[in-house]
């Protein structure tokens, strides 16, 4: 029996492959490289000795779907693929809400036609917005700011009223802010185009490839007047899938959201320090105008993730640097696409 892990190529995807062949799992990855790179499943393959099947496929192709389900022994799905640029988003809203209902739909259908019934879906805290209180609680109001987050919140509505009339239990995983790389460094983040995220900026800064990062905003109501997130090592958030996935094998039923994160936030300003600890570089930046749309800032309350799931962080805002640097330094074009 094995693990469908869709969009296993990408960013946590790849990292969450690992993590399962570590625990026990056989792995399937199925990946259509809309945003990742073959490369990935070789790196994910390297690392887990060969022992991983991989499929070429594209989510909305209902029966490249179904395929996978009748050709391997699928007992759980861990669901990553989506898109996932929040302004790229709302210029394509409509792509946006295709790819990205319509490949879980796919899945979704698949599984209940086949009779999985066990599945990790990835949200995030996108569908929090600004909370009015922190660190913010899964039963936080939620909503959305964009299509991307829409998507993301229409995902776990629809996962949630399937666990309520079919035989299937999920846990959707609302991701902070993930960051860092495997130590080994053949995995980390290959943001293709210019990077929107602050981690991978800070590297570019840190690896000469910037000039300085543009901060953007100092008069938010934080300590420092930069925007505060909660960064969880990508490390730390694959295993968050497998205590997800050994949940489910125990016998949870129904829908539930669970933030990953550590439970406390960096500003931007601290963040930058960590990545001059980290690389010995200086990284200079300037203090621009506020990013629209962002919000002041977030950190996660993790309470239900350690009491539900038996989960919590190991590593810190050093470690991430550390990792996300090694990873940047040696692989300066990522996967080279
Ligand atoms: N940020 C910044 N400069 C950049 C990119 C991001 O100051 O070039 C800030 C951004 O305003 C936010 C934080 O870094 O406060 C994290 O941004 P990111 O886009 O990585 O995550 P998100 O805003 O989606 O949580």
């Amino acid at each position: 029996m094995a693990v469908l892990v869709t969009g296993g190529a990408g960013y946590i995807g790849s990292h969450t492959a690992v993590a399962l062949h570590d625990a026990g799992h056989e792995v399937v990855i199925v990946d259509n490289f809309a945003n990742s790179s073959p490369r990935a499943v070789d790196a994910v393959r390297a690392l887990t000795g060969g022992a991983l099947s991989f499929v070429e496929a594209d989510l909305l192709d209902e029966a490249a779907v179904r395929g996978i389900f009748e050709q391997h022994e699928i007992s759980e799905v861990v669901h990553f693929a989506a898109h996932k640029a929040v302004a790229e988003s709302v210029q394509e809203p409509s792509r946006y809400y295709r790819n990205n209902l319509g490949s879980l739909l796919g899945v979704l259908e698949a599984m209940l036609e086949h009779g999985v019934d066990k599945l990790v879906h990835s949200s995030s805290c996108t569908v929090y917005g600004q909370p009015a209180v922190l660190p913010v609680a899964e039963s936080a109001p939620v909503g959305a700011a964009s299509p991307y987050g829409w998507t993301k919140l229409m995902c776990e509505q629809i996962i949630t009223d399937v666990c309520a009339v079919r035989p299937l239990a999920a846990v959707m995983l609302r991701y902070f802010n993930p960051v860092g790389a495997h130590p080994s460094a053949t995995l980390g983040e290959d943001p293709n185009d210019i990077p929107n995220n602050l981690v991978p900026l800070v590297m570019q800064v840190a690896g000469g490839r910037r000039e300085r990062l543009a901060v953007f905003g100092d008069d938010y109501d934080t300590a420092d007047g930069s925007g505060v997130r909660d960064y969880v090592h990508v490390v730390d958030l694959a295993e968050a899938h497998v205590a997800a996935l050994e949940v489910l094998a125990a016998g949870h039923d129904g829908a539930a959201a669970v933030n990953v994160g550590t439970g406390s936030g960096s500003s931007v300003l601290e963040v930058i320090e960590a990545a001059r600890r980290a690389t010995g570089r200086p990284i200079p930046y300037e203090i621009v105008g506020r990013r629209p749309g962002d919000i002041a800032k977030t950190w996660a309350a993790t309470d239900l993730a350690r009491e539900f799931l038996g989960w919590q962080a190991k590593l810190d805002i050093d470690d991430m640097m550390r990792d996300h640097w090694r990873w940047h330094s040696q692989n300066p074009d990522g996967y080279g696409r």
